[in-house]
């Protein structure tokens, strides 16, 4: 695995749908500052001039630090422009190259799973793994493959992108499934994601609950939020079962806030133990060691990858 470039000072950003985040990182992978400010919603001129500002914000009384940064979705190589992000207002835009003029430096930019599924295999819960899925259940539901240190990405820049493939071995309750923002239907996103299980639990009991409340109640022994909660394991059982056929990861690191519902590293290795074409069927899932800082170690750390 390749370390850490000790030479060089680092920032990265992490564009979410509601808060920017970025870190300046030092020699040693440490964190020198840190700064969080809201997303200027649906204005990518805004955006832009925002992430202008909090680069300029890490990067004072400092020299040469290089710039990554993680969004939604990821920029086509085909078409240089920002495709498949939920914050829709960034698509069919050229992202990279915007900021790269704006703050006249080169800017490395991925997608924020892949960052995060970097940050964790590099030094995180996934340290010294080979392979390495990471799954993000968030806002929305994303993905990332890190092989031997690198991003597995393609002519596509979609590598790991689970979250809108079809919730697999669904029962006939479960298809075709709502539809989701990105025009298909029944996509894992919409079963999985935190407003996929809240969405979930209003369908069947009348109540809009947020999923922490679903979690709060379900551990006061709550009958409807506990098969809330088992259905949802379930399903993300078979979603991630899916990508251990294809991929046979080491270790799968959940991201984003459903990663804090502990029962899932309990219950996630039994219930996909059926759905998983090997004779010794469970996998390793853990919970992040960064957690919501992944995003931005991860993007920082995009200079330390290979061109
Ligand atoms: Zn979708």
């Amino acid at each position: 695995m390749k370390t850490f470039d000790q030479d060089g000072l680092r920032i990265g950003l992490d564009l979410g749908g509601s808060k920017i985040e970025g870190i300046l990182m030092g020699p040693g992978a440490t964190e020198l500052a840190r700064y969080r400010i809201p997303t200027p919603r649906c204005d990518y001129a805004a955006t832009i001039v925002a992430l202008v500002d909090l680069t300029a914000q890490l990067a004072q009384g400092t020299t040469g630090a290089k710039v990554g940064i993680a969004v939604p979705g990821s920029v086509s190589p085909l078409s240089k422009l920002m495709q498949n992000a939920n914050s829709t207002w960034l698509n069919g835009r050229p992202l990279d190259r915007d900021l790269a003029d704006a703050l006249g430096s080169p800017v490395r930019l991925s997608n924020d799973a892949n960052c995060f599924a970097l940050s964790e295999a590099i030094d995180g819960a996934a340290e010294n793994a080979r392979i390495v899925f990471g799954a993000i259940l968030g806002t929305g539901c994303g993905g990332g493959i890190v092989v031997d240190g690198r991003l597995l990405d393609g002519p596509r820049a979609i590598g790991g992108e689970w979250g809108h493939n079809p919730l697999p071995w669904a029962t006939p309750e479960e298809y075709p499934g709502i539809q989701c923002w990105c025009g298909r239907n029944g996509c894992l996103e919409t079963w999985v994601s935190g407003p996929g299980m809240v969405a979930d639990h209003a369908r069947l009991t009348g109540e809009t609950l947020t999923a922490v409340e679903i979690a709060a109640r379900a551990k006061l022994g709550n009958g409807a939020a506990r098969a809330s909660l088992s259905r949802h394991a379930d399903r993300l059982a078979r979603g991630l079962s899916h990508v251990i056929n294809i991929i046979d990861p080491d270790v799968i690191v959940l991201g984003g806030g459903l990663s804090q519902l502990s029962h899932l590293y309990q219950q996630l290795p039994q219930l996909m133990g059926p759905h998983i074409f090997a004779e010794r069927g469970s996998i390793v899932v853990v919970p992040p060691k960064w957690g919501d800082a992944s995003g931005v170690r991860g993007a920082a750390r995009l200079w330390d990858l290979p061109e």
